[in-house]
């Protein structure tokens, strides 16, 4: 620390990501990437702008692929904001939508990037306690707030709300903007994108870091009443008026163009998730339902922790959380088939 720093500085605790490892040949199963890779097409129209486009400015309004999105979704171009994966979004989300005056609510188990983003931003939050089953209750966010935030499906246990759950919370809180960041909707869940012409306060944000597989391109979006998108374009613009480097661009519109391959991909998650939830049930873990890309689980005997480091020793990383109430569960993201089968193989030799 120096005396350099201001009082902010000083007190910020930063998000801690999970590891990214530089040894190739480990079982990377610990940051929810989709293993399948992004489309052909993606490729193509990337390529293309390696030829021309990088010695041009991008469009600093990402005119096409807002486009591309809004007729993918069924809504104008001007209700979509996009940015540098959605955890840019969310920043500026957290910066120019979410009140000063009341708590911020968010479930108490959940992306733990939300309370970074209040710390940085000076804004209160207030933890709101998941029930027994790990779920959200509704009910719960009836109280006076600055505005609501949760994943939905929820991170990192992946269960989900019903869009009449969602519904429940977006209209219960009329004076606030509600936030449903569906980072993993694709693998399961119902988007909340259909509400947004009935619900003036609502906002969807999405990745395409994940049924998309293209986490390392950094592509995130928003979408909502086209007000709540002019402030975003607002706070982006008195940072950085080009958010979207041309490839970005050009590979996230290709992305949404092309939808077999979506559809295939992250039906081969989902399947695999099934077979892998039996798999660990079948290896004595408890496995919340999941309709993520992940599957959140404990063992009936064996501690996170230990399980996390023995599984890390044979080459396979996972990921543990170590805070109160979830310090023995495992965050298990869904692999290949044979990624698969040398996690559920591993731990067959280590219970
Ligand atoms: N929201 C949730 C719930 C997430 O788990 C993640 C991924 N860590 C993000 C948002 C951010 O994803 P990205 O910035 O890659 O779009």
């Amino acid at each position: 620390m120096s005396k350099y720093w201001s009082p902010l500085v000083r007190e910020l605790k930063p998000y801690v990501p999970g590891e990214q490892p530089k040894m190739q040949r480990l079982v990377k199963l610990n940051t929810n990437e989709n293993p399948y890779g992004p489309s052909p097409r993606v490729l193509e129209a990337i390529r293309e702008q390696l030829d021309e486009g990088l010695k041009l400015y991008p469009d600093p309004e990402s005119e096409h692929l807002r486009e591309v999105i809004a007729r993918y979704y069924g809504v104008a171009a001007n209700q979509v904001f996009v940015g540098n994966g959605s955890d840019e979004v969310l920043a500026h989300i957290f910066h120019g939508l979410l009140k000063q005056d009341r708590p911020i609510l968010f479930p108490d188990i959940t992306y733990s990037f939300y309370p970074v983003y209040c710390g940085l931003y000076g804004v209160e939050s207030r933890p709101v306690p998941l029930d027994e089953n790990f779920r959200i209750r509704p009910e719960d966010y009836d109280q006076p707030n600055g505005g609501i935030i949760f994943p939905n499906p929820n991170a990192p246990t992946g269960c989900c709300l019903s869009l009449k759950e969602v519904e429940r919370i977006v209209g219960g809180n009329p004076d606030s903007v509600v936030v449903v960041d569906e980072a993993y909707v694709d693998f399961g869940g119902e988007t909340a994108v259909a509400l947004v012409d009935r619900y003036p306060n609502l906002l969807v944000s999405q990745t395409l870091s994940k049924a998309r597989s293209l986490a390392g391109l950094r592509v995130g979006l928003a979408i909502g009443h086209k007000d709540l998108i002019e402030a975003l374009n607002r706070v982006k613009n008195s940072f950085n008026s080009y958010p979207l480097d041309r490839l970005a661009q050009a590979g996230a519109a290709a992305a949404f163009e092309d939808d077999a391959w979506f559809q295939e991909t992250r039906q081969r998650v989902i399947d695999e998730r099934e077979r892998v939830t039996a798999g660990l049930a079948e290896r004595g873990f408890d496995v919340l339902p999941s309709a993520a890309n992940f599957v959140f689980c404990q063992h009936r005997e064996h501690k996170g922790a230990a399980l996390a480091q023995a599984l890390r020793e044979q080459g396979i990383i996972v990921r543990h959380f170590d805070k109160p109430r979830i310090d023995n569960f495992l965050r298990i993201t869904i692999g290949t088939p044979e990624q698969n089968n040398e996690l559920l193989i591993a731990l067959g030799t280590l219970l």
